[in-house]
């Protein structure tokens, strides 16, 4: 008997139960398909996480840029905007990268 992955909860249920203890989904069908559905999910949450953290870096980015451009034009609605923004990315990317590394600690 081996343990693996719900692929709804991700807590470590048997192969052979054909429903999960902590979150009672319904597992019925073979392991190694349960098994592929899970590590696609896991592919699946990666690369949303992976766009997420390109889109906060582009925000970090371009909001540095336009605050940039603004700087000798002193305090204005797009410079602050766009320190806004730029702040806002940041704090977003480092969650994110966060995020990624903790998901890549959990076992498959
Ligand atoms: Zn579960």
């Amino acid at each position: 008997m081996a343990l693996i992955a719900c692929p709804k909860c991700r807590k470590r249920i048997s192969d052979k139960a054909e429903s999960c203890q902590h979150c009672h989904e319904v597992l019925v069908g073979d392991p190694e398909k349960i098994r592929t559905g899970a590590r696609i999910k896991r592919i699946e949450k990666s690369a949303r996480l992976m766009t997420y953290s390109f889109f906060a870096l582009i925000m970090f980015i371009a909001g540095i840029a336009y605050s940039g451009m603004y700087a000798e034009t002193g305090a204005s609605w797009d410079k602050w905007g766009s320190q806004i923004v730029s702040g806002v990315g940041f704090i977003w990317y480092i969650v994110l990268r966060v995020q990624i590394m903790l998901f890549k600690k959990e076992k498959d």
